[in-house]
């Protein structure tokens, strides 16, 4: 069984905070903070330039995304990390599309992260080939799907309501009509179980802020199954995923493997502060981790209908249907989610009105969860949030 207690005492939670926001940033590990600094020191302070072999900063990509790797069922060389997350949806769909080019309509859905979409626009636009992003409801999806379409891009876990898409039912239907599939996990990764290798997967993406802790803009990952690595053409073909970035050949070749999907230089000191976020993933199972986010996520939906009926669930009430956050509406969402910040619980605000709080059995328990509703039930029922400085909008929401 993992020990919940434990790996909360591992984490630097504020005092006076309950914190439902680590579905968009997780909270610092305690030992992050001496582990950047050892590398800081020990590594880029005494090793200089010699560190890129000494401490194989050059291998860290690989070796960190092996890590993430087992947490999405992906097999070890088939992870690798690097850049940001909108950077690899950019990637894989370049990559996709080239696989299967004699089709020209890249298929999503409306529930995506808007980035995700719009990197896809962009790529559209610059191949000038006739493409085109075509988006479904999300629970259109699978009747989309045909023939003409040459890629499947879906993010599994909704960022606004956490509705989850069957992956590997949505993967085996799009591979019976020969279409690539690629998976956002940025809502994923961490949070639910996902078996990549299972699914049999084509690609996958994911950023590593979230419900890996990472810390902020902590690098992305991007998986290729193994059968495909070799076949696929970078189209951000940096020198870091040259098959020989030191012999400075003035033509590009792709490296072997999952190795190709570098760009450039990697972020040594962010990967540093990822890789000792990912020790405590040492101590826990992602089976218990899922199963006790279900429960808190219940138990936050039954007290908050109880309590502040004029909150409206939109997220699904089935858990297996649902990632690691819930989300109510509420009119006057973005100023009570500021009185709720103020109060000390911080969820967060997605346009146009949903409250939303993410559930992270790592450092939330219960008893946050029982205290976090009794202040969301004060800031509702008293109307708490009923003053000009919750409404003034900030740029981050
Ligand atoms: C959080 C998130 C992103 C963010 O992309 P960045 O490039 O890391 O800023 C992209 N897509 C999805 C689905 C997300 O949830």
């Amino acid at each position: 069984m993992s020990d919940f207690a434990k790996t909360k005492s591992i984490f630097h939670l504020p005092e006076g905070v309950i914190y439902l926001d680590g579905n968009s940033l997780g909270p610092l590990p305690k030992a992050t903070p001496d582990n950047i600094g050892n590398m800081l020191t020990n590594e880029w302070g005494e090793m200089l330039i010699t560190g890129w072999n000494k401490a194989d900063w050059m291998g860290q990509p690989s070796r960190v995304g092996d890590r993430i790797g087992k947490l999405i069922g992906a097999a070890a060389g088939s992870v690798v990390m690097g850049d940001t997350l909108s950077i690899k949806v950019y990637q894989a769909v370049s990559s996709a599309l080239e696989l299967n080019s004699s089709r020209k309509v890249v298929l999503s859905d409306n529930g995506n992260f808007p980035t995700d979409l719009y990197m896809v626009d962009g790529l559209l636009k610059s191949l000038d080939a006739g493409h085109e992003l075509r988006l479904s409801d999300p629970d259109k999806v699978e009747e989309s799907l045909s023939e003409e379409i040459a890629v499947l891009m879906l993010t599994e876990v909704d960022y606004r309501t956490g509705r989850k898409h069957n992956m590997k039912a949505l993967t085996e239907k799009a591979h019976a009509l020969g279409i690539i599939v690629i998976w956002d996990l940025a809502h994923s990764a961490g949070a639910v179980e996902v078996d990549l290798e299972g699914c049999n997967a084509d690609f996958a993406v994911g950023c590593t802020y979230k419900y890996l802790n990472g810390g902020p803009g902590a690098p992305a990952f991007i998986y290729v199954a193994p059968r495909l690595q070799d076949k696929i053409r970078p189209s951000l073909s940096g020198w870091m995923g040259h098959e020989a970035p030191f012999a400075f050949d003035l033509d590009y070749r792709a490296g072997a493997g999952i190795e190709r999907m570098r760009v450039g230089t990697p972020p040594v000191i962010a990967l540093t502060a990822l890789e000792s976020a990912l020790d405590i993933w040492d101590m826990v199972s992602m089976a218990d981790v899922r199963a006790k986010s279900i429960e808190l996520c219940d138990l936050f939906i039954s007290e908050v209908e109880a309590r502040c009926p004029e909150l409206e669930l939109n997220s699904p009430r089935d858990g297996e249907n649902r990632g690691s956050q819930v989300t109510f509406k509420f009119n006057e969402g973005y100023a009570a989610m500021q009185a709720l910040i103020a109060h000390g619980v911080i969820g967060d605000f997605r346009a146009p009105d949903n409250m939303r709080f993410g559930f992270t059995p790592l450092y939330i328990d219960e008893s946050d969860v029982r205290a976090a509703v009794d202040i969301l039930a004060d800031v509702i029922n008293n109307k708490l949030w009923d003053k000009p400085e919750y409404k003034q909008k900030a740029r981050v929401t």
